[in-house]
């Protein structure tokens, strides 16, 4: 059956070398899981490789980034940016949407976020006009913003990000608070486990 060798190498035919690669390129794929998965897909054409289709197309035509927040939702404004039960005059700052989640599985805060799509990096040339700032210090400027949250991850560029943010807002009539660290140091928000990330968010501090 062509495909189903598990020797694949240079037997591999291009197709299969093409989606190896495609899937190395995920995070925490390398070449050689990468192959692995496209074996089992193989084997699962008409089940698993299906479904995957099928998600992958649900997420290709459905999926929108919000224009106010940076969420990834079915619509734009996203969710949370138009659910009216939400706090309107809190904003929690994350760096990803993985964030983003991670704070919201946690239940504890009920305002409004906004992803900034990274993080400041000299050492991977990230400058603030890469990272969706902009946005933040219009929605700031706009009013009827009480306290903005600088949730990001507890790294050296994390929080460097997060004081550069500061001072950016600090212009504005709002309260900057940020995660208290209980945060482990070098700890990324969607690594922790909901209890550590609800305490850091409860006993968050003044940021300036
Ligand atoms: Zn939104």
């Amino acid at each position: 059956m062509r495909g189903a060798s598990p020797i694949f190498h240079s037997m591999a035919s291009q197709e299969i070398e093409t989606l190896a690669s495609a899937l190395a390129r995920l995070p925490g794929l390398g070449p050689r899981s990468a192959r692995r998965a496209v074996l089992w897909l193989v084997k699962r054409r008409e089940t698993a490789l299906v479904q995957l289709l099928d998600a992958l197309t649900q997420v290709r035509d459905r999926l929108v980034e919000c224009e106010t927040c940076g969420n990834v939702d079915t619509m734009n404004p996203c969710g949370i940016c138009s659910d009216p039960r939400r706090d309107q005059t809190s904003i929690c700052v994350v760096e990803d949407v993985a964030d983003l989640w991670a704070l919201d599985r946690a239940k504890l805060f009920t305002g409004r976020y906004h992803v900034l799509g990274g993080k400041l990096s000299a050492m991977d040339g990230v400058r603030p006009e890469d990272l969706n700032i902009g946005a933040l210090l219009d929605r700031a400027a706009q009013g009827g913003i009480d306290e903005i949250v600088l949730a990001m991850n507890a790294t050296l560029e994390g929080q460097t990000t997060a004081h550069y943010l500061a001072e950016r807002l600090e212009r504005y009539p709002v309260r900057i608070t940020r995660l208290a660290h209980g945060l482990p140091v070098g700890g990324e928000l969607d690594y922790l486990d909901e209890g550590t990330l609800a305490q850091a968010l409860r006993a968050r501090k003044p940021m300036i």
